[in-house]
C-alpha cells in the first residue's frame, strides 16, 4: 500500500518542487504559495511543508506524530541539507532554519514565526566562521532564544517576548545604544547569555543545544497552536470550518540582519485602501522579519529604497517591483509579500492575496480588467477579463460605496459602546430622540438637524420619523423586523436588536455601553457594521448616489461613480435573470430605476395608508359597523391609492409592476395608547370606548399567523374591490395619457394557504379590474398571481398554478412559517443558536437553502407542471443577499426583487451566479 505522503519539498528548482497552489488544503496558504513561487522559477529559500493532515493526525491522538511522518521529514530534511550543502547543528557550517505555521486560509492566533532555529552555543561559532559576520551570529543566536522562548515555550511556561525585551532595553541603556543595530557583536554576546538565563529561570531546563530536538519541539508547539483557545475563537467569529489543521513550514534561512547590503520588508502590489495600483510597502535595513511588523524600529517606505547609500538597494527594488507584477499577474489578485536581501541578493518569502476595503477592491477589479487608471486615465497591465474581476468583488464591497461611510481613520479611533444587527447599511451621526414625532419636529424646524432615533422597535406609525432621521437603532427586533425593512429600502442607516440598551422612554434616557444618554446627545451607527459609537464621527457622502439618486452631473465624473458603473455594466452583460425592486413610492421606484430596477416586484401598498390623512380613512373603515359605511371609508382612500399607482407605473414606465393587496393585520393601523385612542375618538366623532373596544376586538395572540394577508380581503371584499379599482383605474389612466405610459400591473395576492383562497379574490380581481377596461376603452393587460409565504402553498403549487399566472416567493414569512421562529421575536434567542451552532447563520438574513430553499425549489417544479414557463420571483428580504441570489439563480427563478439600493449588489450577485454556472 502506498504511504501518506506528509512531508513536501519546495525550492532549489521547478523539478525538486512538491506542490502548488492548488494545494492549499494539504499545504495551508503559505506552503502552497511558497511551493508555487518556486515552480515559477522565482527567488524563494527552500524548505519543507508538513502537511495539515499531519496536523490533524496529531490533534486527534492527543499529540502523536502520524506513522512515517517522521521517517519522511528526516529523508527531506536531508535532502535539503545536501542541496544546500549544509547540516543541521552543524559545528562548523550550520544549516540554519524558520518554522512557520500556516492553515489553508490566513488565520491570526496561531503559532508565529520562529527564525534561526539551529544555532546552539557551538553552531554559532561556526555560522560566524562561515559568514565572517559576528554581529549576525549574536544577534541571530539571541532572537533565536527570545522567539523559541516566546512562541513554542510560553504556552507552556509564561515566558514571553516581553521578558526578553526588558534585557534588551537595558542592555541598550547600559551601553548607550539608541537602536538596536548600535549594539555591537560583544554586547550581543553578553546579551545572548542573560537570554540564556531568561530562558532558564521560567522554563527551569536550559536552552535547547540539539537542533533536532529544537525542531522537534517547534512542530509540536505549531500542531499544539492549532487547538490553541485564540485560534478556535478566530475560527469561530469569522465562520472558518471545516480545516484540517495547519501546516508546518520549515525554510532555510535567509539573513536581513548581516549589515548594510541586507534587509527585510513586507510591500502589497496595490494600495490596499485607496485601491491605487502603485505598490507600496515597509522596509528596514540590517533587520530580520520580525522588526517591521514589531514597531521596535520605525520602518522605511518602500519608495525610499533605490535611494539607499548601498547600490545594491536599487537593483533589489528594480528586482522586487518585477517579481510583484509578476506575482499579480500569475495569481489575478493583487499580492502581499515578504521579501528579505541578504547582502545584495532579494529572496521572496510569502506571498498571498492581499486584504483591501470595499472600494479598493472595485477599483482593483476595474482598473486590472480595464487596464485604466480611473482617476488619472493612466494605463496599466491589463491582468483580468471582465468576468474574472466581477468573481473578485463581494456584495458589500459594492455596498461601500453606495452609502456615507465614516472616514476609516476616525472610526478607528472611535468608542464602541454596543454591536448589534447590521440592518440598514451606512454611516449616521445624529442627537438622540426617542420620538419618531420629535425626530420629524426637529427636522422639520431645522432642514440641516441631524437626529437618530432610538426605539425599543417601530411601527408603520413611526415611519415620518424614521424618514427624518440620519438612522435608526433598536432594542428589538431581527433583520425583517420593521425598521429594517423600512430603512433597508430607503437605504437608511439601521441598527436592530441591540438589547443592552436600557431604553426610558419617560426620563429620555437611554444606558449604552455602561454610559447613560440624554435625548440630544450625540452617538454615531455604522449600519453596515452594527457598531454604535459615542459622539460625532465624521462622514464622507458617496458620489453614487449622488449622480445615480440626485442626478448630479458633477457626481457623474467622479471615478467612485464611473467604477461603479462599470461594475453595473458588466454584471448586466453577464447576469441570466432580472432584477426588480421592492418600492411603494414613485420617488423609491425611481431610485431604483436609477440603480437598475428592472420592474417592482413587491409594492407594499399598506405603507401607502400612513401618509398624510390617509390613516383617518382606513381607521375609518376599521370602525365601520356595515358593508356601506365600510365602503364609504374606502371610497376616501381609493383617490389617494390611484394617484400612489399614476405616480409609480410612470415611474416604471415599460416594466412590470407587482403591486400586493393588504396584507399586515388591521390592528397595526389603530392607535394604542390612551391620548391617541382619544384622538382617534374625536377625530371620528364616535365615543371613546368605541375606539378601546374596537383596538381590543384586533387583539390577537398571535397576529402574524391571524387576521391578515389574503384573509383580510376574503371577510372584507371591499377592500379588494377598491385595491384593484385602484390600480387597474391608474393603469388604464396613464395608458391613455397624451405621452402613453406603457403599464404592466400584476396583481399579487398575498398570504394564500389555498387554491380556494386565490380562486375567491381572483375571481373579485377579474370582474372588477374588466369592468373597468371596458368602461374605459383601454388596452390595458394585468397578471393576476399569488405570494407563496406558506409552506402548505409551496407543496400544493401544482392547483394553485391553475389560476396562478405568477408566483413570488415571500421569503420572510416563507422562513417564518418553516422555521417556526416568529421574525419579530427570533432576536431573543438568535445570539444563542448562532453562538452554539445550532444555526449556521440567521435565516431571515441567508435564505437556509436546505429548508426553505427545497421548498422554493418545490413551488417553482410543481407551479410549472401545471403552467409551464410560469414567471416565478422572490420578493423576502433574501432577494438582495448575494448567496440567497445565486441560490434563486440555481432555482431556476426569473427574477429577484429587493429594496433599491441593493439593486446593484443583486445585479453583481445574479452576474457571478451566471458566471459560476
Ligand atoms: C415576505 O413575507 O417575504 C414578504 C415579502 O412579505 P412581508 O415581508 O411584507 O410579509
Ligand atoms: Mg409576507
Amino acid at each position: 500500500m502506498a504511504q501518506k505522503k506528509y512531508v513536501y519539498f519546495y525550492g532549489v528548482s521547478k523539478e525538486l518542487t512538491e506542490g502548488d497552489s492548488s494545494m492549499k488544503a494539504i499545504l495551508g496558504g503559505k506552503g502552497a504559495n511558497l511551493a508555487e513561487m518556486a515552480n515559477a522559477n522565482l527567488p524563494v529559500p527552500p524548505g519543507l511543508t508538513i502537511s495539515t493532515e499531519a496536523c490533524a493526525y496529531y490533534s486527534k491522538t492527543g499529540g502523536k506524530y502520524a506513522p512515517e511522518m517522521e521517517k519522511q521529514l528526516k529523508a527531506q530534511l536531508k535532502k535539503l541539507e545536501d542541496n544546500m550543502g549544509k547540516k543541521l547543528g552543524d559545528p562548523k557550517d550550520p544549516l540554519l532554519v524558520s518554522v512557520r505555521s500556516g492553515a489553508a486560509v490566513s488565520m491570526p492566533g496561531m503559532m508565529d514565526t520562529v527564525l534561526n532555529l539551529g544555532l546552539t552555543d557551538k553552531s554559532v561559532l561556526g555560522f560566524i566562521e562561515q559568514t565572517g559576520n559576528e554581529r549576525t551570529g549574536w544577534d541571530c543566536y539571541r532572537r533565536f532564544i527570545d522567539m523559541f522562548g516566546d512562541v513554542v515555550m510560553g504556552p507552556y511556561t509564561g515566558l514571553t517576548h516581553h521578558d526578553f525585551e526588558v534585557e534588551l532595553e537595558a542592555i541598550k541603556k547600559k551601553y548607550k545604544a539608541a537602536e538596536d543595530t548600535d549594539l555591537t557583536a560583544e554586547q550581543l554576546k553578553e546579551l545572548t547569555e542573560v537570554y540564556k538565563k531568561v530562558y532558564q529561570n521560567k522554563v527551569k531546563k536550559p536552552f535547547p543545544q540539539d537542533p533536532v530536538e529544537q525542531l522537534d519541539l517547534s512542530i509540536r508547539a505549531v500542531f499544539g497552536s492549532w487547538g490553541s483557545e485564540r485560534a478556535e475563537k478566530y475560527r469561530q467569529i469569522n465562520k472558518i470550518s471545516g480545516l484540517l489543521g495547519t501546516a508546518v513550514n520549515v525554510q532555510v534561512m535567509v539573513f536581513g540582519n548581516m549589515g548594510s547590503q541586507s534587509g527585510t520588508g513586507v510591500a502589497f502590489t496595490r494600495d490596499g485602501g485607496t485601491g491605487h495600483s502603485k505598490p507600496m510597502g515597509e522596509y528596514l535595513v540590517d533587520a530580520q522579519g520580525e522588526d517591521v511588523v514589531a514597531g521596535i524600529r520605525t520602518p522605511k517606505h518602500l519608495d525610499d529604497m533605490p535611494n539607499e547609500e548601498s547600490p545594491i538597494w536599487k537593483k533589489a527594488y528594480a528586482d522586487l517591483q518585477k517579481i510583484m507584477a509578476r506575482l499579480e499577474k500569475h495569481y489575478k489578485y493583487p499580492q502581499d509579500v515578504e521579501f528579505t536581501v541578504q547582502e545584495g541578493k532579494l529572496f521572496m518569502l510569502q506571498t498571498r492575496n492581499a486584504k483591501r476595503t470595499g472600494l479598493a477592491g472595485v477599483r482593483w477589479a476595474v482598473e486590472m480588467a480595464t487596464g485604466m487608471d480611473f482617476f488619472t486615465g493612466e494605463k496599466q497591465a491589463k491582468i483580468l477579463n471582465q468576468k474574472e474581476a466581477l468573481m473578485t468583488l463581494s456584495g458589500d464591497d459594492l455596498e461601500q460605496l453606495l452609502f456615507p461611510i465614516f472616514d476609516i481613520a476616525a472610526e478607528k479611533k472611535g468608542k464602541v459602546l454596543t454591536t448589534a444587527l447590521p440592518a440598514g447599511p451606512g454611516a449616521a451621526v445624529g442627537k438622540i430622540v426617542f420620538e419618531a414625532a420629535e425626530a420629524e419636529a426637529a427636522v422639520a424646524k431645522n432642514p440641516d438637524e441631524k437626529v437618530i432615533l432610538v426605539r425599543h422597535e417601530t411601527s408603520p406609525e413611526d415611519v415620518g420619523g424614521m424618514w427624518a432621521a440620519q438612522g435608526v437603532l433598536t432594542s428589538t427586533g431581527g433583520m425583517t423586523s420593521h425598521a429594517a425593512v423600512v430603512a433597508r429600502g430607503w437605504g437608511k442607516c439601521c441598527i436592530c436588536g441591540a438589547g443592552d440598551l436600557k431604553i426610558d422612554y419617560a426620563k429620555k434616557t437611554v444606558g449604552i455601553g455602561g454610559k447613560l444618554y440624554k435625548q440630544g446627545d450625540w452617538i454615531s451607527l455604522n449600519g453596515s457594521t452594527g457598531i454604535v459609537y459615542d459622539g460625532q464621527i465624521p462622514t464622507q457622502v458617496s458620489p453614487v448616489v449622488s449622480a445615480v439618486v440626485d442626478g448630479k452631473a458633477s457626481a457623474k465624473n467622479d471615478p467612485i461613480y464611473k467604477m461603479y458603473e462599470q461594475v453595473s455594466k458588466w454584471s448586466d452583460s453577464n447576469r441570466t435573470i432580472n432584477v426588480r425592486t421592492n418600492a411603494d413610492t414613485p420617488k423609491d421606484s425611481k431610485a431604483a430605476r436609477s440603480f437598475g430596477a428592472e420592474g417592482i416586484g413587491l409594492c407594499r401598498t399598506e405603507h401607502m395608508f400612513f401618509e398624510g390623512d390617509r390613516i383617518w380613512a382606513i381607521r375609518e373603515f376599521i370602525l365601520a359597523e356595515d358593508e356601506i359605511s365600510r365602503k364609504s371609508a374606502l371610497a376616501k382612500l381609493l383617490k389617494h391609492q390611484q394617484k400612489d399607482f399614476e405616480g409609480i407605473f410612470k415611474a416604471m414606465d415599460g416594466l412590470p409592476v407587482t403591486v400586493r393587496l393588504l396584507d399586515p393585520p388591521l390592528h397595526e393601523f389603530v392607535p394604542h395608547t390612551k391620548k391617541d385612542q382619544q384622538e382617534m375618538a374625536k377625530r371620528l366623532g364616535v365615543p371613546l370606548k368605541k375606539v378601546t373596544e374596537r383596538v381590543q376586538e384586533l387583539h390577537e395572540f398571535n397576529p402574524m399567523l391571524g387576521h391578515r394577508g389574503c384573509r383580510l380581503s376574503i371577510t372584507f371584499p371591499e377592500l379588494c374591490v377598491m385595491q384593484t379599482k385602484a390600480i387597474i383605474g391608474a393603469a388604464c389612466k396613464v395608458a391613455k395619457l397624451k405621452k402613453a405610459v406603457k403599464v404592466l400591473p400584476e396583481i399579487m395576492i398575498p398570504l394564500i394557504g389555498t387554491k380556494a383562497e386565490l380562486d375567491f379574490l381572483e375571481k373579485i380581481v377579474r370582474e372588477n379590474a374588466e369592468e373597468i377596461i371596458a368602461k374605459t376603452g383601454s388596452k390595458v393587460t394585468y397578471l393576476v398571481g399569488t405570494m407563496i409565504e406558506i409552506p402548505r402553498a409551496a407543496l400544493t403549487a401544482d392547483e394553485i398554478a391553475e389560476t396562478a399566472e405568477f408566483f413570488s416567493f415571500g421569503t420572510n414569512d416563507l422562513t417564518q412559517m418553516t422555521f417556526g421562529y416568529s421574525r419579530d421575536d427570533i432576536g431573543t434567542f438568535l445570539p444563542d443558536y448562532l453562538g452554539e451552532k445550532i444555526l449556521p447563520s440567521d435565516p431571515f438574513q441567508h435564505l437556509d437553502q436546505t429548508g426553505v430553499g427545497q421548498l422554493v425549489k418545490i413551488g417553482v417544479e410543481r407551479g410549472r407542471e401545471t403552467r409551464p414557463g410560469l414567471k416565478c420571483g422572490i420578493c423576502g428580504e433574501h432577494g438582495g443577499d448575494p448567496e440567497s441570489v445565486k441560490f434563486c439563480v440555481k432555482a431556476g427563478l426569473n427574477y429577484v426583487s429587493c429594496s433599491p439600493y441593493r439593486v446593484p449588489i443583486a445585479r453583481l450577485a445574479a452576474a457571478q451566479a451566471a458566471i459560476k454556472g
